[in-house]
């Protein structure tokens, strides 16, 4: 991992929807922390990234609005640094982090902790959710914190704090994330992954947006961690965006119970699998979210039916989605709207490539069987990934965030 060195251009195939900018092989020139402009040929001196004839793409830098950095009391877990420096070697350059933390960020103060935790040790750009706090009092105090995203509501704060809940949703300054399902839901449990799938069932998550939509509200509110074809229609419908991470996306329950794969909400048969992807592809779907969920061996090592659900992603799913791309399923445009200027766009963000956009760019190398050479350079404190072994298609070449270098591959060489 790099220090953070300040570039003056990367030059590669340029793709940014948000721009135009499709397929032109050119330099990004950047000076300080913004875009200066695009040229044909790279500055003449200077720290240059040269990915010309290589068929890398210099993309907007990635975007994942649902990760979980843990820290604190979770350190064991992941903590701010290999959670941030897994992000950037992954080749995203901001991260939306959750509250569920221990302690949780439900108060000013336990907020301010994680803010300054993250002002240290962040390698890449970061937002925060504040938790639904025990009183609306403090809300204002939230809200006002530098990188707060907005809120996170979880089923337990349906059930515990609905008062603290409908102060939110009355505002109409703040972005609201629900994780869609109700309370009831979590206390179906079931050892066979299929059947957990049945048990907690897609029901739940619309009854979680239809709860929320049926009050009168004003704030902006993001579903997250959508499985359910019928979710992502319910949260369009309600005007409501929605992001999808990609085991709903790419992955269908396995026939066997093992934890490496246990995550809320469950995976879903492959017809309801299938009919997500098909969304993703119709631009129904707003933005891909990783909900990097890292845990320690031991507790992925538990029986499934009480063992930790999530999964670790920050360094791999950019690389499984492009998948999507080489096998033709989505453009490489699609993917820089999904993976990048949506999320962004939703967090109040820039990406894109034009003069005057932050520097903050991901050069992807597509294509190619990239698995040994990957897990052998990896960051993220939880390495048992359920997804191991499986083709993973491009390579992060190099991550840039606001002008400077916090990720290159190590087959690369600055000029
Ligand atoms: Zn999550």
């Amino acid at each position: 991992m790099l220090a953070g060195e300040q570039l003056l251009a990367v030059c590669g195939t340029l793709v940014d929807p948000a721009s135009g900018i499709h397929g032109e092989e050119s330099c990004i020139v950047i000076e300080s922390d913004v875009v200066a402009g695009i040229r044909e040929e790279p500055p003449s001196g200077g720290r240059v990234l040269d990915f010309r004839g290589t068929g890398t793409y210099v993309l907007p830098g990635l975007v994942d609005m649902h990760v979980h950095l843990r820290g604190m009391r979770l350190s064991y877990k992941e903590d701010e640094a290999s959670g941030t420096a897994a992000a950037a070697r992954g080749g995203v350059t901001l991260v939306a982090d959750m509250p569920n933390t221990a302690p949780r960020l439900d108060t000013p103060e336990a907020l301010l902790h994680k803010l300054w935790r993250l002002r240290v040790l962040s390698r890449v750009e970061y937002r925060v959710y504040a938790a639904v706090p025990p009183t609306p009092s403090y809300i204002d105090e939230m809200i006002k914190l530098p990188s707060v995203a907005g809120f996170k509501i979880y089923p337990s704060d349906i059930a515990e704090r609905w008062g603290t809940v409908e102060s939110l949703l009355g505002r109409d300054d703040l972005l609201l994330v629900l994780h869609p399902e109700l309370p009831e839901a979590e206390k179906a449990e079931h050892e066979d992954p299929a059947l957990r799938g049945v048990a907690r069932g897609c029901h739940w998550e619309e009854a979680a947006v239809d709860l929320i939509a049926g009050h009168s509200w004003g704030a902006r509110i993001h579903v997250t961690h959508a499985s359910c074809a019928s979710t992502v229609q319910k949260a369009k419908r309600h005007n409501m965006t929605v992001d999808a991470a990609p085991h709903h996306l790419l992955y269908h329950a396995p026939v066997r119970g093992n934890c490496l794969w246990k995550v809320n909400p469950p995976l879903r048969d492959h017809i309801e699998q299938s009919l997500m992807l098909k969304m993703l592809l119709e631009a129904q779907i707003d933005a891909v979210a990783s909900d990097h969920a890292p845990h320690s061996l031991h507790e992925k090592n538990l029986d499934p039916l009480i063992c930790p659900p999530g999964i670790t992603w920050l360094e791999a799913w950019p690389h499984t989605l492009s998948c999507l791309v080489v096998s033709g399923a989505m453009r490489i445009e699609e993917y820089a709207e999904v993976a990048s200027t949506k999320p962004a766009a939703i967090l109040g963000a820039r990406r894109c490539l034009e003069p005057g956009c932050p520097a903050s760019i991901t050069a992807l190398a597509i294509g190619g069987q990239w698995g040994d050479r990957f897990y052998a350079n990896t960051f993220s404190k939880a390495r048992h990934v359920p997804y191991r072994g499986e083709r993973l298609c491009s390579e992060t070449a190099a991550t840039v965030v606001a002008g400077r270098l916090v990720y290159l591959d190590p087959g690369w060489r600055i000029r």
